[in-house]
């Protein structure tokens, strides 16, 4: 098993803030135009080594923005990780410069992941939350695209008061677009998005309850971003089968990279703990005090501190901070105590 206190799961990458969508709930509140700051292709380099050299197990590496195709010099950064031989992932934005050849070209680079984000199972959900008339159905293109290309295809769905009453119908077409995970984001307030937008602590606990329920039968991967309670759902229901088992949050098994270098413990989190051209990155995953802290249960408060479930989950640190301002409030969307 990973040691999740030296080795990330995922690193995300923004390799760019650019953006053309204007999403309601924008981590990144992207921009329309690259930020000269931005970290050169070849500074990829030296990172990707680091990190195919220095883990035992190298993360599945996701390049995402803003949108990547917003960068003319994705391929190089692309085939720089494909060529050390790491898992290579992207997430971009939908828009009308992803096409089906687009896809076809990275699965010619070597990218074996995509994954696209799908709020809502009708336009009058999906387009509206992200801003843009016609991307659910331009996403939908692009899923079978990905499909077609034996090519993982991940969909990712933000989960809160717009879209929370729509999940049973997503199941349904996620089921239909052969996907091998379906990964649900609880929305923390931070970036575009507002408190009104989140899920309370009952609203989060069922459905996380039900998300318990459907993943029993599903046939591929169902994981919650911003929720690590999921874990203490499923112990609490398959002991054994759990027992030892942490999710995987800020700092602990996962770590996001800005387009300027900047190391976060997660992009909803923005609290930096180094930078990437000033340190290795394994070093900074390792060692930098900030990630040390919060792999820390001793520096829990609230509920999270005197729960069962501190060390397996320990709440989300990034919406504890949004809400509270304090990194280790108790996680305002847990429905303990
Ligand atoms: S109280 Fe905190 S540690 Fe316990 S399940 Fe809730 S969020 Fe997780």
């Amino acid at each position: 098993m990973i040691d999740l206190t030296r080795e990330p799961h995922v690193v995300t990458w923004e390799v760019t803030r650019a953006c053309q969508l204007h999403c309601k709930h924008c981590r990144a509140r992207a921009i329309r135009h690259r930020n000269p700051e931005e970290l050169t292709a070849q500074e990829f380099g030296p990172v990707l080594l680091d990190i195919r050299n220095n883990f035992a197990y190298p993360p599945v590496m996701v390049f995402t923005g803003g949108d990547p195709l917003e960068r003319d010099d994705l391929d190089d950064i692309l085939l720089q990780s494909v060529n050390l031989g790491l898992s290579t992932a992207v997430a971009p934005s939908v828009t009308p410069k992803l096409t089906p050849d687009v896809i076809e070209h990275w699965k010619s680079l070597g990218v074996t992941s995509v994954s696209l984000s799908i709020d809502g199972p009708v336009p009058e959900v999906h387009d509206k939350f992200r801003g843009t008339k016609g991307v659910l159905e331009r996403t939908l293109n692009i899923a079978q695209a990905i499909t077609e290309n034996d090519m993982r295809l991940q969909v990712n769905t933000s989960v809160g008061t717009d879209t929370i009453s729509h999940l049973t119908a997503m199941l349904e077409l996620v089921t239909t677009l052969k996907v091998t995970s379906w990964e649900l984001f609880f929305i923390i307030p931070t970036g575009r998005a507002r408190v009104d937008q989140c899920l309370d602590a009952q609203a989060t606990e069922q459905a996380l309850e039900w998300l318990a329920d459907v993943a029993d039968a599903s046939p591929f991967r169902i994981t919650a971003v911003g929720a690590p309670q999921y874990n203490r759902v499923l112990a609490t229901r398959h002991p054994l089968l759990h027992a030892g088992r942490l999710a995987v949050k800020e700092a602990r098994g996962f770590a996001f990279i800005d387009h300027t270098g900047l190391v976060y413990p997660s992009g909803y989190l923005p609290l930096a703990a180094g930078n990437v051209r000033l340190e290795p990155f394994t070093s900074i995953y390792r060692n930098s005090q900030l990630f040390r802290d919060l792999r820390n249960p001793e520096l829990l408060e609230g509920h999270c501190s005197q729960c069962d479930f501190s060390l397996a989950c320990g709440g989300s640190r990034a919406r504890a901070f949004a809400v509270t301002g304090d990194l280790f409030a108790e996680d305002p969307a847990c429905a303990v105590g």
